[in-house]
């Protein structure tokens, strides 16, 4: 087996598709210090600029002082502290719906998700885009598992019509999170009325950027319905760890029965839900950063002159920049690092074969000046490379 797993490396090179991790010592913003050297970062999906922000490292220290660092045990034994609780409270009030259920991570949401809610005889509609951990929790759950292509309403509407599956769930990314592009969620919830299906969206891009006050991407297209149920994550737009789960009452109550990623895992400390609790506080008044982000995302995308690659369309912080080959995004990768601008080339399997692309990821942390480095250097690029 490790003669093999070697091969499989040496192959991963050849053909530019190693990936690396770059190591960082100092906290996660948009100047951030990797391997050694300073670098002007697009990278993070810290949207909000809240992952080093002091009033969250203050409620963090305040809260390990009272509640510890551990939660001891899974939160069906003795690990529900009163911070997790109040945080689900408040983040079910926060996205306007009756409950919510917090989790580890995103990855796990899903696959817990999907795998309690799901079963033999049921059936799961996926975007071909989706986050790969939708994908799993789809396997996972031993329902069917359908495909549409990207956003395709039609695409769906034709494998809901031909299904006769017992319980129908459209699963999708809000956000889709190497385009940026939003998902047609409106359309979806008509479909999911006609067939008797429901909507699962995966807000982790869309959750404390898009809605009137940061509320997501549900907010954002006005959409409510007790057929929807919104997974978003934590250690995106709001800086910190961990994901929820919000929906009907009885969605959430079957859940803390049935999900097993759930029930048989150790919820994160508690001092984490007090310091996303003063993180949600941050996203809901947070009009002025979201301002200015969406200014500094129509100025990237009215200013960027470029013939040799096309930005894709998106309205979100994520900016992709469309180059093609595997070697050619990475050479661009590595021009910009050469100027000390750090944006990852992303290659697939993470996105399909031949549409490898910068992904420009645009956070409230950056200045409008940050932004014009990052044009100049690109614009430089395209005449070097
Ligand atoms: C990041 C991400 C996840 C996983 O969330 P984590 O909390 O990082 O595990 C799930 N879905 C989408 C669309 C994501 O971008």
């Amino acid at each position: 087996m490790l003669a093999s797993l070697q091969l499989a490396l040496d192959k991963r090179k050849q053909e530019g598709l190693l990936r690396q991790r770059r190591l960082l010592d100092s906290p996660q913003a948009e100047h951030i210090v990797a391997n050694n050297q300073p670098y002007l970062s697009f990278c993070s999906n810290d949207y909000l600029g809240l992952a080093n922000h002091p009033k969250l490292i203050a409620s963090m220290q305040q809260a390990v002082g009272d509640s510890g660092v551990g939660s001891g045990a899974s939160n069906l034994i003795t690990g529900h502290h009163r911070y997790h609780d109040d945080l689900e409270k408040q983040l079910a009030k926060f996205v306007g719906l009756p409950a919510a259920l917090l989790f580890s991570t995103g990855y796990m949401a899903n696959i817990g998700v999907l795998g309690a809610l799901l079963g033999r005889g049921d059936a799961i509609f996926a975007d071909r885009l989706n986050h790969a951990c939708l994908n799993d929790g789809g396997y996972y759950s031993l329902a069917e598992f359908n495909r549409f292509a990207h956003s395709d309403v039609m695409a769906l509407e034709n494998l809901l019509k031909a299904s006769s599956a017992k319980h129908k769930l459209i699963a999708v990314d809000a956000v889709f999170s190497m385009d940026g592009d939003i998902a047609p969620l409106a359309e979806y919830l008509e479909l999911c009325e006609k067939y008797d299906a429901y909507l699962y969206v995966d807000d982790a891009h869309g959750f404390g950027v898009l809605g009137e006050h940061g509320e997501g991407s549900l907010n954002h297209l006005k959409l409510k319905s007790p057929r929807i149920i919104m997974m978003a994550t934590l250690g995106k737009a709001a800086g910190v760890a961990g994901a929820f789960v919000a929906g009907e009452q009885v969605v959430i109550d079957y859940l803390i029965q049935t999900a097993k990623s759930y029930v048989y895992s150790t919820p994160a400390p508690p001092a984490l839900s007090a310091t996303l609790s003063t993180s949600i506080r941050l996203i809901a008044h947070g009009d002025v950063l979201r301002r200015h982000l969406h200014h500094l995302i129509a100025y990237f995308k009215n200013n960027l002159n470029c013939k040799k690659w096309t930005l894709m369309s998106s309205e979100t912080s994520i900016q992709p920049l469309l180059v093609g080959g595997n070697q050619e995004a990475l050479a661009l990768s590595e021009y910009l690092q050469t100027c000390g601008i750090l944006v990852p080339a992303i290659r697939p399997p993470t996105v399909p074969l031949g549409s490898a692309r910068l992904r420009i990821s645009i956070s409230a942390a950056h200045s409008l000046d940050d932004v014009k480095k990052l044009l100049a250097a690109i614009h430089q690029a395209e005449n070097v490379l």
